[in-house]
C-alpha cells in the first residue's frame, strides 16, 4: 500500500487545476489523484483521465458527463464518471481522501468546498468566492471540524508564510496584535489599466481586459485583477483567514508582482514572500505544508530585476476595490451580496453586455438596492446570493435595453 496523499481537485481543467496537477505529476512518490472534477470541458477532462488515471472524474452536469464517457471509449482508462454538486461533494467528503483543492471558479464552488471542510479535510482554497459568500459560517466550520485550511491564493499564501506559526491555519482565535504583528500588506499589481487614462477605461475590450501583464489566470479572476474587485474580494478573503478586523489591511500596489504580500511586525521587521509570479509556488507550499517540494518554478534572479515599486491605490481608478472595502466593513450580507452581483456583472462583460466601467455600476446599485437582511444561516447566505443575482440581472437588463 502507498501512503501519497489522495487528492481531490475542484476545478481540474483551470488554470489553478492544471498548475495543481502539474505539480502533482512533479512529485508522483507524495501525491495521488483520486478524483477530478470540472464545468463541461469534457475532452480536456479526457485528456486528464489518461494522463492521471484519477478513480474519479466528475462533470458539473449529465450531459457533459456523457461526452466524457464518448471521449473516454477505448482508451482503457478505468476512471469512474459521474456528475453534479452531489457527487463532487461526496467525492470531497471521502474517507480515503487526504486533500481536497477547492478551484472551481465563483460561488458554484461553495458547496463541495464546505463539505470537504465538514469532513475535516486539509482543504486548499483558491474559491476566495466561496468564503467571502460564506465567511463566519466557513471559519466556524473549519474549526468545529478540525479541517486545515490553507490559502492557495498567492498573497495569502504569503502572508500565511510571513505569520508566526501560532496564527498559521485558521485554527486559533488568537488575535494578531497579540503575535506582535501591526499590520497585513496585501499587495497588488494594479493589472493591465494602472497607468491608462481613466476616462479611457469605459471602452476598454474584452481582450485588453483579460491580458494581465504577470499572471495567466482564468476569465473572471482576470477582468477582477483589472477592476482590482480581485483585491477587495482577496481584503475580505483576509479578514476570514487571518481574524483581523479591515485597519488591519493595507493594500499596496507593486506592479511587478515579486512580492505577494507582506506582514508588518510591531517592533518595525516586515517580513516578505518574494518569487516569480507563478501560482506552482502557493500550490506546492499548500500541498506539502509543513514540508517544501518542488513546484517546477523558474527561480528569482535578482540580477534581473529592474524596478520595485510601490504606490497606493487611486480609488478613481480602481472604485470596485472601495466597493468590496466597504462591504468588508458592512457584514455579510454585503460581502454575500457584492460577489453575486460581480459574479453577474463580470460575465456579462464577459459577453459583450455591458461595459467595463459598468461592472462597478451594477455592484454599486445591486449593493444600495439590496435589503440588508440578517444573513448567518447557509440557507441565509444562499437566499442573499440568490437576491442579488436577481437584482445584478435586472440592473443589467436596463443597461442593455
Ligand atoms: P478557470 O476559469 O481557469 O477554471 C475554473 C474551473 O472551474 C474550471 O475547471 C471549470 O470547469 C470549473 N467550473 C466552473 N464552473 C463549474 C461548476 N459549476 N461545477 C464544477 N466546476 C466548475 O479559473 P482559475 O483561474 O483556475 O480560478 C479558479 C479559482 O481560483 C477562482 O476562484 C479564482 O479566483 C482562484 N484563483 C485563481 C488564481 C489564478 O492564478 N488562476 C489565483 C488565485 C486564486
Ligand atoms: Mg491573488
Amino acid at each position: 500500500m502507498s501512503c501519497r496523499q489522495q487528492l481531490v481537485i475542484l476545478g481540474a481543467t483551470g488554470s489553478i487545476g492544471l498548475s495543481t496537477l502539474d505539480v502533482v505529476a512533479r512529485n508522483q512518490e507524495q501525491f495521488a489523484v483520486f478524483a477530478l472534477a470540472a464545468g463541461n470541458n469534457s475532452e480536456l477532462m479526457a485528456q486528464l483521465c489518461i494522463a492521471h488515471q484519477p478513480r474519479f472524474a466528475v462533470m458539473a452536469d449529465d450531459s457533459a458527463a456523457a461526452k466524457l464517457s464518448q471521449h473516454l471509449s477505448g482508451s482503457g482508462c478505468k476512471t469512474v464518471i459521474r456528475s453534479g454538486i452531489a457527487a463532487m461533494s461526496e467525492l470531497a467528503a471521502h474517507p480515503d481522501v487526504d486533500a481536497v483543492m477547492s478551484a472551481i471558479v465563483g460561488a458554484a464552488g461553495l458547496i463541495p468546498t464546505l463539505s470537504a471542510v465538514e469532513a475535516g479535510k486539509k482543504v486548499l482554497l483558491a474559491n476566495k468566492e466561496s468564503l467571502v459568500m460564506s465567511g463566519q459560517l466557513f471559519i466556524d466550520k473549519v474549526k468545529q471540524h478540525k479541517a486545515t485550511l490553507l490559502p492557495i491564493d498567492s498573497e495569502h499564501n504569503a502572508i500565511f508564510q510571513c505569520l508566526p506559526s501560532a496564527l498559521q491555519g485558521s485554527k486559533t482565535n488568537a488575535q494578531l496584535h497579540e503575535h506582535g504583528v501591526s499590520k497585513i500588506l496585501l499587495t497588488g499589481s494594479g493589472g493591465p489599466f494602472l497607468t491608462c487614462d481613466i476616462a479611457s477605461l469605459k471602452d476598454v475590450t474584452v481582450a485588453q481586459a483579460v491580458a494581465h501583464p504577470n499572471w495567466s489566470m482564468g476569465q473572471k479572476i482576470s477582468v477582477d485583477s483589472a477592476t482590482m474587485m480581485n483585491k477587495g474580494l482577496e481584503f475580505i478573503e483576509a479578514k476570514w483567514l487571518f481574524n483581523c478586523q479591515a485597519n488591519d489591511i493595507e493594500v499596496v500596489i507593486h506592479p511587478q508582482s515579486i512580492i505577494h504580500s507582506m506582514v508588518q511586525y510591531q517592533d518595525g521587521s516586515v517580513l516578505a514572500q518574494m518569487g516569480n509570479p507563478d501560482m506552482r509556488t502557493p500550490i506546492a507550499h499548500a500541498l506539502a505544508y509543513p514540508q517544501r517540494i518542488d513546484a517546477g518554478v523558474t527561480p528569482l534572479d535578482f540580477s534581473q530585476l529592474a524596478d520595485f515599486t510601490f504606490t497606493k491605490p487611486d480609488f478613481a481608478r480602481y472604485p470596485n476595490l472601495q466597493l468590496a472595502i466597504a462591504a468588508c466593513n458592512a457584514g455579510q450580507g454585503a460581502t454575500t451580496t457584492v460577489n453575486a452581483a460581480n459574479e453577474i456583472a463580470v460575465q456579462a462583460f464577459l459577453q459583450g453586455q455591458i461595459g467595463f466601467t459598468d461592472i462597478y455600476r451594477i455592484n454599486a446599485q445591486t449593493l444600495d438596492t439590496t435589503v440588508d437582511v440578517n444573513v448567518h444561516t447557509l440557507d441565509e447566505i444562499l437566499e442573499c446570493d440568490r437576491l442579488a443575482r436577481l437584482q445584478a440581472t435586472q440592473l443589467i437588463a436596463k443597461v442593455v435595453r
